[in-house]
């Protein structure tokens, strides 16, 4: 099997088995080959991977910022020294294109090491507070053990984006990968090691939905980080409630895209398809609700399909490749049975919507599909699909949009697209999301806070806010004269 890791599990620096899981088998899903074979974690596997983050993290937390974030910033080194190889392995996890994945993912899991190494020596300060002759100063302290648990469209980003503000604040962490893509998380576990990070401040344990709550319910556990959809973000907040332990509730959306009729078309099409079909539509953020105004709606569609029709679809080791298969067989099924919908429930096709014919018969391709004349109550213009399928809507003024944009449950993402200044920051302003864009979608550099509202979820991701949910504040009074008591 070409992709098989040393071992299932990586804890206490050290590749750890227990043949006694139930077995995960890792399959490329561009071909349906299985490429390696694992273990979900035994409730014995769990616990040896919680007591090393136990035993780990408090010499680790009396280090000083500046020498943990040393050893974050070297792992982003290697890192960008085995980019080629990290990303092949990327794809064979998740069956994104090579053509992505050198770029995008772990380059971006690199970035967060730097970023959260190289603020850590400024970021983890706390305040001084003058209180006439007493004062009293904040200390930011970490909060002990850390969960994390990921979805399987970013692997290595995932892993990275938990871990590194994690550890930077001096926690250690127990991270979950996705069943689907088991392999990334393990190779970065390798990574931080040879970086020097001390043992058992970075383990990684293999699982699936019985395995997560063996670790949120752990009483040795201080908080949990989930990336996933709204359903499991239910579940997981539920139980660390139980124990009171802090969450980060990364979920998922149906964000709106709004495009007046001033926008920039070109532009407002390419934020669009990367929006709706970058890593095969499988990204928590994306915008599948284009809303465009209606002066602009024939042309948008016309020129949408061009584009959209000549996207290459293949191998996904091919670097010509800009779009690979579903992660599954289960998700593709799920975004052919939402594409029936679309059609039953009367939205118009206006291309894609089937398999393409030059790929492997066994792998989990579907083509790029874009629906017109989407109106709000169908279930495609709803629910999230979590694949390359856009849902074009269309609209008349700005009131309106903005009141059909934030009538759902989700609060993820939303974009903007026009040549009207006012208007674009007006907009926003009424949209109902955690992370936007204007003129452009989807970006998302380490130096920006990410995450949701509403049920898509809260708590940020990087930038330094993301430093505030992996740590508390301790306040300490200091009286500096006698005390005065009443009695
Ligand atoms: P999922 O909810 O099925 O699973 C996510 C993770 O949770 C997996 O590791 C899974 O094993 C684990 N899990 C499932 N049930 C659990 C439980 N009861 N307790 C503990 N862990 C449990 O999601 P998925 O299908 O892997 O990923 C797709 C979803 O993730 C989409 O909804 C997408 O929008 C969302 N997502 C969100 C973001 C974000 O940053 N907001 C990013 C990527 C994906």
């Amino acid at each position: 099997m070409r992709a098989q890791p040393k071992a299932s599990h990586f804890i206490d620096g050290e590749y750890v088995e227990d043949a006694a899981g139930t077995v995960i088998e890792s399959i490329y899903p561009a071909t349906g080959e299985v490429i390696a074979r694992l273990y979900a974690a035994t409730p014995a596997i769990v616990e040896k991977a919680i007591a090393a983050a136990k035993r780990a993290q408090p010499e680790w937390a009396a280090m000083s910022p500046t020498a943990r974030g040393r050893i974050l910033k070297r792992a982003a080194e290697i890192m960008r020294e085995r980019n080629r190889e990290l990303s092949e392995l990327e794809t064979l996890d998740t069956g994104k294109p090579i053509q992505e994945t050198i770029v995008a993912d772990p380059t971006s899991g690199a970035d967060s090491f730097e970023f959260f190494g190289g603020i850590a020596p400024a970021a983890l300060n706390g305040d001084y507070i003058p209180l006439g002759g007493d004062f009293a100063y904040t200390k930011r302290v970490p909060l002990g053990v850390c969960v994390g648990i990921g979805a399987w469209n970013y692997p290595q980003q995932i892993a990275c984006w938990k871990g590194a503000p994690a550890l930077v604040a001096g926690n250690s962490m127990v991270f979950k990968p996705s069943e689907n893509t088991p392999l990334g998380a393990l190779k970065i576990a390798e990574i931080l090691i040879e970086a020097g990070l001390p043992k058992g401040l970075y383990n990684v344990v293999q699982g699936d939905r019985s395995t997560g709550p063996l670790l949120v319910n752990h009483p040795d556990v201080a908080k949990v980080s989930l990336t996933g959809s709204v359903p499991t973000g239910r579940k997981v907040y539920e139980a660390a409630a139980a124990g009171l332990r802090h969450v980060t509730m990364e979920l998922g959306g149906k964000s709106p895209l709004i495009v007046f009729d001033d926008a920039d078309l070109e532009s407002a099409i390419g934020g669009a398809m990367l929006g709706n079909f970058y890593s095969t539509g499988q990204v928590c953020s994306n915008g599948t609700r284009v809303f465009v105004q209606k002066k602009i709606k024939q042309s948008f569609l016309a020129r949408l399909k061009e584009r959209t029709d000549a996207i290459v679809i293949g191998d996904p080791m091919d670097e010509a490749t800009q779009l690979g298969p579903m992660v599954s067989t289960a998700q593709r099924d799920k975004v052919f049975s939402y594409i029936e919908k679309g059609k039953s429930e009367g939205a118009r096709l206006v291309t894609g919507g089937g398999i393409p014919n030059n790929v492997s018969a066994e792998g989990t391709y579907i083509q790029p599909t874009v629906f017109a004349d989407v109106t709000d109550e169908m279930t495609i213009a709803r629910e999230e699909i979590f694949g390359p399928v856009m849902c074009v809507l269309d609209f008349d003024d700005e009131a309106e949009v903005v009141a059909r944009a934030n009538a759902t449950e989700f609060g993820l993402s939303a974009g903007v697209f026009t040549a009207d200044l006012t208007r674009a920051h007006r907009v926003v302003d009424r949209l109902e999301a955690g992370t936007l864009w204007i003129n452009t979608y989807n970006l998302c550099p380490i130096e920006i806070p990410f995450g949701g509202s509403k049920q898509s979820g809260f708590g940020r991701e990087n930038s330094a806010e993301a430093l505030k949910h992996y740590t508390e504040l301790k306040t300490v009074y200091v009286g500096m004269g006698p005390v005065e008591a009443p009695y």
